[in-house]
């Protein structure tokens, strides 16, 4: 765990752990939801809560951490740390989520890619699993992987 503070979540990003990030504290603020982002998470919410089961169930907290306001965006993946972060969560709902890698573009991460962050977020929550335990996370992927398709 970091000094962040209980709850929140740590995800280590394979390959980019490379000298400082281009995010550095004043490039980490929050940008506006991207529209592309926005139309993903409406669509995905609406597939979750007609799968049923798991994934209507997380689908439910991601909906509500969405509609109230609690989703925030950031430009690129940040250090938590000695770990780049692309997605942080809070039990209360709020998470943070990281668009793109850096801003060289270093490799991309498309709208799935961050769909998959806040799904697997939203899992951490609902489920109440830990971050960063190898078992945890895991889980928390095979749920979000079973959510698929
Ligand atoms: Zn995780």
């Amino acid at each position: 765990m970091t000094s962040a503070g209980p709850g929140v979540e740590t995800e280590a990003a394979g390959g980019s752990d490379r000298g400082n990030p281009a995010c550095a504290d004043a490039g980490c603020g929050a940008i506006p939801m991207p529209a592309e982002i926005t139309r993903a998470i409406e669509t995905r919410i609406g597939a979750l809560k007609e799968r049923g089961g798991d994934c209507s169930r997380y689908g439910t907290v991601l909906e509500s951490s969405y509609r109230s306001g609690r989703i925030t965006i950031r430009p690129f993946m940040w250090r938590v740390g000695k770990n780049l972060t692309s997605g942080e969560a809070k039990p209360n709902g709020e998470m943070m989520l990281a668009r793109e890698i850096d801003s060289l573009n270093v490799g991309v991460r498309t709208v799935d890619d961050v769909l998959w962050s806040m799904e697997h977020e939203a899992v951490h929550i609902t489920f109440d699993l830990a971050s960063g335990i190898e078992a945890t996370e895991d889980r928390a992927n095979r749920i979000v992987h079973g959510c698929q398709g």
